[in-house]
């Protein structure tokens, strides 16, 4: 299951400037020595289970089985994680390692703002001091996630190089961690990025399949299918993890589709047709890269799956044929987050909707008396802003402008007695 040597057959390594090679062969080296302690084991699973909430329900969902006229559908509930999705069980795991490993300072990258949101709260959980670099487009307009970010005392530092946006915060990120190896932890968001990062976010992670795996031979629950979407892969890979070295149940991972197959239009780094190889921020993996290398504009209703490059432990997997990918478009996620909100009273992510609407497509093929398990990696709460102006687009643009209003009105009065007359 672990990577040999940082690589998973081709894909994967450390390519990076001489300056992080000892940063990132200390975090190796602690990591194997923490996950061994039971102390630090200990400390992690009460943490787990009393801040994030596990474990989390495997939820039945009846009518969604019905519909669907195949397997037994199951959703697997992240979304009910504190902060709202898995993104905590990797941002928990990591702050905890680098306390231990005695750093004072956190910092990390974050393009919609999910991962630096749910870093900045396991740093004020586990009382460390936080930055997160974040493109200053994504700032602007991301400002709901900023504001989350900096309630829970994070620093968010806008990133002005490049095209202001996650490319430039990873670069950012990396910059500052070479610069402050020392009292330093730079806390990766996805299963990606140079070695160790695979094997730790995984690692982390993984901790959604084990759950699954228990919670489905406790109640005789026969899995035919696994699906989740795959952005950078950590909510993919973490799920899936127990199963890859089995040979049952399919396993599938859902990609943006976006709104269709042309460069520009998707972020499918294994069904789309600018998917190459290549070496992008320190790892060996697939990319959308045109034909000198560089980086190809992506898309997608779903900021967290809107990303070039896919996890190295996925690129193989996919190769080798044990990981199923499969290409959603917007307008099917948007119709999955309408169908489970509907009739199971469950509201997706756009993210996990994407991993819903492959299950509705797949749920026929999996025998009725099997199960097929869909990871809700995150729930739907914060993506009000892009629904809305999709579902409800001319009550929403109202809304929006009656609440401008308000605030020019009141703004004087109001701010000035709430803030006690200091801003
Ligand atoms: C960030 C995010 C994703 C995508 O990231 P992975 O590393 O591929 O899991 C998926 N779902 C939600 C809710 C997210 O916030």
């Amino acid at each position: 299951m672990y990577s040999t040597n940082g690589f998973f057959n081709h894909f994967g390594g450390k390519y990076v400037a001489e300056i992080l090679r000892r940063p990132l062969d200390e975090l190796e080296a602690a990591f194997k020595h923490f996950m061994s302690s039971q102390e630090f084991l200990d400390e992690l699973h009460e943490i787990q289970r009393d801040y994030i909430g596990r474990e989390t329900p495997l939820l039945f969902a009846p009518k969604a089985t019905e519909l669907l006229g195949g397997a037994k559908i199951y959703i697997k509930l992240e979304g009910l994680a504190n902060t709202g999705a898995h993104k905590i069980n990797n941002a928990i795991g990591q702050v905890l390692l680098a306390k231990h490993m005695g750093k004072k300072r956190i910092i990390a990258e974050t393009g919609a703002g999910q991962h630096g949101l749910a870093t900045a709260a396991a740093c004020a959980k586990l009382g460390m001091d936080c930055t997160v670099y974040m493109g200053e487009v994504d700032v602007r307009r991301q400002q709901p996630n900023v504001a989350a970010m900096e309630t829970y005392g994070a620093k968010v530092c806008a990133v002005t190089s490049g095209a202001r946006t996650l490319k430039d915060a990873v670069n950012e990120a990396m910059r500052d961690w070479a610069a402050h190896p020392d009292d330093t932890h730079y806390v990766l968001g996805s299963a990606l990025g140079p070695a160790p990062f695979p094997d730790i976010v995984r690692t982390f992670q993984s901790v959604i399949g084990n759950e699954v795996k228990r919670q489905c031979a406790e109640r005789k629950i026969e899995i035919g299918a696994m699906v989740a979407c795959v952005g950078g892969g950590s909510n993919s890979i973490g799920f899936f993890s127990p199963f890859i070295d089995e040979k049952s149940p399919r396993l599938i991972g859902a990609e943006a589709g976006g709104i269709g197959p042309n460069i520009g239009e998707n972020a499918s780094r294994m069904t789309g047709n600018a998917s190459r190889e290549g070496i992008v921020q320190g790892y060996k993996s697939r990319f959308l890269l045109d034909e000198d290398g560089q980086s190809l504009p992506t898309r997608s209703i779903s900021a967290g799956l809107d990303y070039m490059g896919i996890g190295p432990q996925l690129a193989a997997l996919g190769e080798s044929g044990r990981v199923e990918f499969m290409s959603i478009l917007d307008k099917e996620a948007l119709e999955a987050v309408q169908f489970f909100a509907k009739n199971e009273g469950v509201l997706f992510a756009l993210e996990s909707a994407h991993a819903g609407a492959a299950a509705m497509k797949i749920a026929k093929q999996v025998p009725k008396d099997k199960a097929v398990i869909i990871n809700m990696s995150g729930r739907g709460d914060k993506d009000i802003f892009i629904t809305s102006p999709v579902f409800r687009p001319k009550e929403w643009k109202a809304f929006l402008e009656s609440e401008l209003e308000r605030l020019n009105e009141e703004k004087d009065i109001h701010q000035a007695k709430l803030m006690g007359g200091n801003k």
